[in-house]
């Protein structure tokens, strides 16, 4: 099968087009390497099932060429992570809005399935956990830059499920939750990196906040699982469901847990949200998902564990300084 990805050299993209690969499918990717970058992929990029093209899923003509005779499309370029966020309000509104708009429209014309990949920010503020699908999503204002994300990924559910309920168009939203694994950059503010990344390094962690806030990290693996598992089961479409793993962890025993597992002598310093993010920040207390549904569609359970995942991403990260290490001597 052909498939298209778009931000395929992403964290999350990359190791879905691996798995999408080793399925024996063509996949075509589209990616503006803002944040993604041809490293992640450079293990496949001689692989000739993949092509590759630098470019932006807002240039619509490139986006309806390069995705002609695919079937299945998967929608992950977006403006990710809370610093970029904050810092281009513009393009992440611009770049989630008319991305998901040209990839529906797309979809329709080739007459392919299409996964949106949407956010747990679009939970809001709530804070009754789990978050399920149906919930009732409460926003900050519009003069606190923050929302700008989550709101822009509620208009891209909107539209997906109208494309759904007006066109029959197979499309389904899948909403990310906290999201790790190996590849991932700490560049744009996601914890786990950045901890692990400190941690080796044995420099001091920073806790942003009490620490007390909870997260539920999820594999990448199993999150891309997930993803496939939906989009190949026959009546998934036009629905959203929360894809991640339901256990939480408070960001405080997140940071003593890398400590433990790397073995570090880096002490645990907490920065105040204003320091961290600027001014007017609200960090979302609790973030956990109801695995219900995408587990009554697909039969999906998460596999890994928490450990197993960092215990994975520690090891990449140690040989990737030991190979940085070698080739600065
Ligand atoms: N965080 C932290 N130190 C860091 C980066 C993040 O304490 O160096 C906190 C952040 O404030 C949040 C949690 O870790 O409470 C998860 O942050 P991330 O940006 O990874 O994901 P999100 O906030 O989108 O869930």
């Amino acid at each position: 099968m052909k498939i298209f990805v778009t931000g395929g050299a992403g964290f999350i993209g990359s190791h879905l087009v691996r798995r999408l690969l080793k399925e024996g499918n063509e996949v075509a990717v589209l990616d503006n390497l803002s944040t993604g970058s041809l490293d992640n992929i450079a293990d496949v990029l001689e692989n000739p099932a993949l092509s590759f093209t630098e470019g932006d899923v807002c240039d619509k003509e490139l986006t309806l060429k390069l995705s002609s005779g695919c079937q299945q499309m998967y929608h992950l370029a977006a403006a990710v992570g809370v610093k970029l966020i904050i810092d281009r309000p513009i393009h992440t509104i611009k770049t989630n809005i008319y991305g998901s708009e040209v990839m529906l429209e797309t979809a329709q014309e080739h007459g392919a399935k299409l996964l949106i990949a949407s956010t747990s920010e679009v939970y809001g503020k709530t804070e009754k956990v789990p978050f399920c699908e149906e919930d009732d999503t409460i926003y900050g204002s519009t003069t606190h830059p923050r929302w700008a994300y989550a709101c822009s990924k509620a208009v891209d559910e909107f539209l997906s499920l109208a494309y759904y309920r007006q066109t029959g168009l197979k499309v389904l939203v899948a909403r990310f939750f906290n999201t790790i694994g190996p590849g991932q950059t700490g560049r744009y503010g996601m914890v786990v990196p950045r901890f692990i990344d400190s941690a080796l390094k044995n420099e001091p962690i920073t806790v942003y906040g009490s620490g007390k806030q909870s997260r539920c990290f999820g594999a990448v693996w199993d999150v891309i699982r997930a993803a496939d598992m939906l989009m190949t089961s026959d009546d998934s479409f036009g629905e959203v469901y929360n894809i991640g793993n339901d256990k939480p962890i408070t960001i405080m025993q997140l940071a003593e847990r890398i400590i433990e597992l790397t073995g570090s002598k880096s002490e645990i310093v907490l920065v105040p949200y204003e320091k961290a993010y600027g001014k007017d920040f609200d960090d979302m207390m609790v973030r956990q998902p109801s695995l219900e549904k995408v587990s009554g569609k697909t039969g999906f359970k998460p596999e890994y564990s928490l450990d197993m995942i960092l215990r994975e991403m520690i090891e990449y990260q140690q040989r990737k300084n030991e190979h940085f290490f070698e080739n600065a001597l």
